[in-house]
C-alpha cells in the first residue's frame, strides 16, 4: 500500500460518482442529442446535473458550460480575451493552460503581461491597479495556486476588473470542492473547474461564463452547450462529476478541518525537525489550501528524493505534476533562493491520512533528506 500524497495532481474517483456513471456506458449509451425518448432522458440528466453544479457555485444552469476538463476551460477563457485583442493581465503563476495560451497570443503579435507575485505568492494588486489600460481586456488570476497552495484575494481582483470594465477570469481548478466557491460573492465572469481533482472522473470540467458577458463559442460543430462547445457530450464524465461535486462540497468543511489540522501538524514538524527547510507559499493556513504542503531543502535534488519516498511506498511530486521539467515558474516568480529551488516537493494529501501516516511520512523525509544531501 502506497501512501498517496499526489491530489493536487489527481485523486481517486469517489466510488458514488463511479456508482452513478456506470449505467450510462451501457444500458443508457445514448447520445443526448437524438430524437427518440431514450435520448430525451439523457438530455434531462445532463441539464439535472448542470443545474446541480450551478447551485453549488451559486450561479444560474444556463451560466455553466461543460469542457474536457481544466485545461480546456482555461483555453476557453483566454481564447475570449485574445479574442477581444487588447492588453490581457494574467498572474505569473497561472497554470500553464492559461500561460501557454496567453505565449502563443504575444508570439502572433498579442500584448500580455505577467502580474508578479509576493514571496508568499499572493498576487500584486497595485501591479494591477498601475499596470491596467484602457485597453485592457483581460484579467486572468487563478484562485490557488496548484504548487504552493496559496489562495489569491480574488474579491479584491474582481473589483479592479469591475471597476475598468475587464472580463475577469479565475481557474478555480484546485479550489472548486476544497474550498468554497460563490461566483457571485467573487464577482468573477469566468471561472474553471476540473473534475478529477474533486474524486471525479478524468477528462471532464466545466467553465463558468456570467450571462452577459459576452464570451463567444469556443469549439464549432455540432452545436451543443447550446452553441458554445460543440461535441458529443461526455454523459457518463459529466454524472459522475455532477455527483462527485455534490459529495465534495458536502463533505468539504470536515474534510477540510482534517487535513489542515494534518497539514498544521506535518509543517510544523518538518520546519523544526529539518535543517535547512523553507516553507513555500503562505504560512497563513486560512489562506492556504487546506490539503497542500510544499517545502524546499536546501541542496536537495527534488528527482533523488521522490525516487527514495517512493522506496519506502511514499508518492509526492516535485512543483506540479505537469511542469514536465526545468524549474517551477512558480518557484521561480516566488523567488525561491537557488540554493533551495531544485529541493522542492509538494505533498498534497486527503482524508485518507491520519497522524500515524503523518509521522512516517515525517520520519522517512528527515531520514531520505539527509541520504539525499550526502549523494550531493
Ligand atoms: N489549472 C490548474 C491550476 C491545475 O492544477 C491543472 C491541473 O493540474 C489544470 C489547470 C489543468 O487541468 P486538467 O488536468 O483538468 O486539464
Amino acid at each position: 500500500m502506497s501512501i498517496y500524497l499526489d491530489n493536487a495532481a489527481t485523486t481517486p474517483l469517489m466510488p458514488e460518482a463511479a456508482q452513478a456513471m456506470r449505467q450510462y456506458y451501457s444500458a443508457d449509451f445514448y447520445n443526448p442529442s437524438a430524437a427518440y425518448s431514450q435520448s430525451q432522458k439523457i438530455r434531462d440528466k445532463i441539464e439535472e446535473c448542470r443545474s446541480e453544479i450551478a447551485e453549488l457555485i451559486s450561479a444560474e444552469p444556463e451560466e455553466v458550460f461543460f469542457t474536457s476538463g481544466g485545461t480546456e476551460s482555461d483555453n476557453w477563457a483566454i481564447n475570449e480575451g485574445t479574442r477581444r485583442r487588447g492588453h490581457i493581465m494574467a498572474s505569473a503563476i497561472e497554470h500553464k493552460a492559461v500561460l501557454s495560451p496567453l505565449k502563443e497570443y504575444g508570439r502572433k503579435g498579442g500584448y500580455f503581461e505577467l502580474i508578479p507575485v509576493d514571496e508568499d505568492g499572493f498576487v500584486d494588486t497595485d501591479f494591477i491597479k498601475r499596470k491596467i489600460r484602457y485597453n485592457t481586456v483581460m484579467l486572468s488570476v487563478m484562485t490557488a495556486n496548484n504548487e504552493i497552495g496559496t489562495i489569491e484575494p480574488i474579491e479584491t481582483i474582481a473589483h479592479i476588473a469591475r471597476e475598468y470594465d475587464v472580463l475577469f477570469h479565475t481557474d478555480a481548478v484546485q479550489a472548486f470542492g476544497h474550498i468554497p466557491i460563490n461566483v457571485k460573492e467573487m464577482a468573477v465572469d469566468m471561472m474553471s473547474a476540473s473534475s478529477h481533482k474533486f474524486n471525479g472522473p478524468k477528462g471532464v470540467g466545466f467553465l463558468y461564463i456570467r450571462k452577459d458577458c459576452g464570451v463567444k463559442p469556443f469549439i464549432f460543430g455540432g452545436g451543443q452547450e447550446n452553441g458554445m462547445r460543440s461535441g458529443t457530450e461526455n454523459v457518463p464524465g459529466i454524472i459522475g462529476m455532477a455527483e462527485a461535486a455534490k459529495l465534495s462540497c458536502k463533505r468539504m468543511k470536515e474534510k477540510s478541518i482534517h487535513c489542515r489540522k494534518l497539514c498544521e501538524y506535518m509543517t510544523g514538524r518538518i520546519m523544526s525537525e529539518i535543517d535547512d527547510v523553507r516553507m513555500n507559499g503562505t504560512d497563513d493556513f486560512d489562506k492556504r489550501l487546506p490539503n497542500n504542503m510544499s517545502f524546499s531543502f536546501k541542496n536537495v535534488d527534488a528527482q533523488s528524493l521522490l525516487v527514495l519516498l517512493d522506496m519506502h511506498g511514499i508518492n509526492a511530486a516535485a512543483g506540479s505534476a505537469c511542469a514536465g521539467g526545468g524549474v517551477s515558474h512558480v518557484l521561480k516568480a516566488i523567488k525561491t533562493h537557488k540554493d533551495y529551488i531544485g529541493g522542492t516537493i509538494r505533498m498534497s494529501i486527503d482524508n485518507r491520512m491520519n497522524i500515524q501516516t503523518a509521522d512516517y511520512v515525517i520520519s522517512v523525509l528527515k531520514r531520505m533528506v539527509s541520504v539525499a544531501r550526502n549523494n550531493t
